[in-house]
């Protein structure tokens, strides 16, 4: 049979990756020639190195995802960590006070939440897939031709794909920096993702499989600047400070990296022969772990629509056809994007009424049945 669609993605993220495996495997892949191209070189995991810096937390739903595709096996025999319960509690609180939010994997009758992944790791086990798939790869590629049918931007939240279709995003700084480094905690972690809400920002740990936790500590950029210029002993302090002992002392025990953070959200996500996804297309704030998740579920969307126009006869490029990806991802992204700018904003303020409001909320929250579990099986990724 003859192709009949080229498909150009531009990146070789998460996200890039996923979607390009997703179409070689769907109903209609034979009428598709696709190419993955990224300006990097092509990722490389070495399982007797040490844990790489950055981790995702991968909810429930994206490694059903990950397992449709074929790469999940390999990720989960290589090395991830399960996390079993999640706690997210405000400064003027103890963490196992009533008005902390508690999730335990029990009481959704899964056995954990998700898993603390490294990105390459991810990455690794979907280039696995994409060897064996007719796919080409070209790694050390920066985009300078946009001729297939059917281009996808995947290329981060800086896109040039974005940019260069004159797409405009909407940028909301949050004059922040996450500080990022793994730490070995005096206590087990006992596979518990933890957040701590202060006005300096939210202090995230979650647990890796090895019994050291990644730290993801957003704070103004000035502090951030000091966390970076700290010992490690110095930062191994500010940290253990700012999750109030949950775990004991935290000693700095990986390499530390820091990532500015700046939410933006493309003004549209499709034009004739164009689609943005992941990170081109929405950049949210770390504190909830969603952002490799919804580049994910950007990808199985946009291969089911494209697999289903194909089948209807229709030309997967039609921006017709591309606004149904748009409309089934675009609110759902703003939604998400939004909610963790305006989480940050309530508890970074330092008004004793809105901190009482707060902790009162979360004691709520806690006690609010359907409206929490329907929470949860967002953050899960299995369901609305
Ligand atoms: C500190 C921190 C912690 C996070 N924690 C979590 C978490 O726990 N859970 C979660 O779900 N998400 C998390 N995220 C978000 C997550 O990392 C991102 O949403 C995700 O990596 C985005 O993937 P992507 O594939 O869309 O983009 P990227 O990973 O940015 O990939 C883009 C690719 O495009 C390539 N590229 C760029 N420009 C060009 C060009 N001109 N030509 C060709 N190629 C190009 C790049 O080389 C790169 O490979 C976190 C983010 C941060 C900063």
């Amino acid at each position: 049979m003859s192709k009949t669609c080229s498909v150009l993605v531009v990146g070789a993220g998460v996200t890039g990756l996923a979607a390009a495996a997703l179409l070689a495997k769907c109903g209609h892949a034979g009428r598709l020639q696709i190419t993955v191209i990224d300006a990097a070189p092509r990722p490389v995991f070495d399982p007797a190195a040490d844990v790489a810096l950055r981790v995702s937390a991968i909810a429930l739903g994206s490694v059903g995802l990950l397992d449709a595709i074929g790469a999940w096996r390999q990720v989960l025999e290589t090395r991830a960590g399960p996390y079993e319960s999640m706690r997210v509690w405000d400064e003027s609180i103890e963490p196992d006070s009533h008005g902390a939010l508690q999730f335990d994997a029990a009481e959704f009758a899964v056995p954990q939440l998700g898993f603390i992944v490294e990105n390459v790791l991810i990455q690794h086990a979907l280039l696995a897939v994409l060897d064996k798939l007719d796919v080409e790869l070209r790694f050390n590629t920066p985009v300078d031709r946009f001729d297939a049918d059917l281009v996808i931007g995947a290329d981060g939240a800086r896109s040039f794909v974005r940019e260069h279709y004159g797409i405009e995003a909407r940028e909301f700084p949050y004059g922040q920096t996450a500080v990022v480094t793994h730490l070995r905690p005096e206590q087990p972690h006992r596979r518990a993702a933890l957040q701590r809400f202060t006005q300096q920002g939210p202090l995230g740990l979650l647990p890796l499989a090895d019994g050291r936790v990644s730290a993801v500590w957003s704070v103004a950029d000035k502090l951030a600047a000091r966390a970076q210029e700290a010992s490690d002993t110095e930062l191994g302090e500010m940290l253990t400070e700012a999750s109030d002992f949950a775990l004991g002392r935290l000693e700095v025990a990986g390499p530390r990296g820091a990532f500015p953070l700046c939410a933006r959200h493309a003004a549209h996500y499709v034009m004739p022969g164009l689609a943005l996804i992941g990170d081109a297309a929405h950049a949210v704030h770390p504190l909830a772990g969603q952002g490799a998740n919804l580049g994910l579920q950007d990808a199985a969307q946009l291969a089911e629509v494209v697999d289903a126009a194909l089948g209807a006869g229709e030309f997967p490029g039609d921006r017709r056809v591309l606004r149904r990806y748009e409309r089934a991802r675009k609110g759902e992204n703003a939604t998400m994007l939004h909610f963790m700018t305006g989480l940050n904003r309530l508890f970074a303020t330092d008004s004793a009424l809105v901190r009482e409001l707060r902790v009162h909320g979360m004691r709520l929250f806690n006690h609010s049945g359907p409206i929490r579990s329907h929470a949860v099986r967002v953050a899960l990724g299995v369901g609305r």
